[in-house]
């Protein structure tokens, strides 16, 4: 069985977690996982994800407060350019302590906790408006955060779903593809369809540079 430090997403939190009030910076690139969009709309895997931010250790667990930034690829849905922005998420995500009976019960000096469901009310009063999907365990008593599941749920969510390369592209001409954008008063009264046929494939050639 593999062990948590060695995932490409685990950070050592073991001296934050040792006791409330402790804050320990994080600024850290890693690996994109998998399974973030397709080849259309998402992030390549093991392309840089960078990661800013702090953990904070609370009573009852560890809070990630952090920008998390991709590399989103896409195509505009109108004009079909590629689009490749460095796209920003900020996260707050609460990574519980494990249940206080996985510990040794005279260390915790807490009364036992009432399960699973006890453990997720506790959650959505600490975390507020937060949803509880924003929460991930703690690994090997404490000691890690993997942050594999968080960085592929946060772009899962955050990519768009019709992404365009400005609000108003006007994207491609129904005739001959050329793109609008580089030419509002293209028009086919006077316009040599051949001609314009070849704008617009030279257009997206060099858009995809
Ligand atoms: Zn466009
Ligand atoms: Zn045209």
């Amino acid at each position: 069985m593999p062990r948590p430090e060695d995932s490409q997403w685990a950070v050592s939190v073991a001296q934050v977690a040792s006791r409330a009030g402790q804050s320990k910076p994080i600024d850290q690139v890693f690996p994109a996982p998998s399974g973030i969009g397709d080849h259309v709309v998402g992030v390549r895997e093991g392309a840089d994800v960078h990661v800013v931010g702090s953990f904070d250790s609370i009573v009852d667990g560890l809070i990630l407060t952090a920008r998390i930034t991709a590399p989103v690829h896409a195509e505009c849905t109108r004009c079909l350019v590629p689009l490749k922005r460095d796209w920003p998420v900020d996260v707050t995500t609460f990574f519980p302590y494990e249940s206080k009976e996985a510990h040794d019960s005279a260390r915790s000096g807490r009364p036992g906790k009432g399960g699973k469901n006890g453990k997720e009310e506790e959650v959505d009063i600490i975390a507020g408006e937060d949803e509880s999907e924003d929460t991930y365990p703690l690994l090997a008593n404490g000691s890690f955060a993997d942050l594999e599941a968080l960085i592929r749920d946060t772009f899962v969510e955050a990519i768009p779903l019709q992404p365009l390369c400005r609000p108003d592209c006007a994207g491609l001409c129904p005739q001959c593809g050329v793109d609008l954008n580089d030419d509002p008063d293209h028009h086919h009264d006077v316009v040599d369809d051949r001609f314009a046929a070849l704008a617009g494939f030279k257009a997206m050639l060099e858009a995809e540079q």
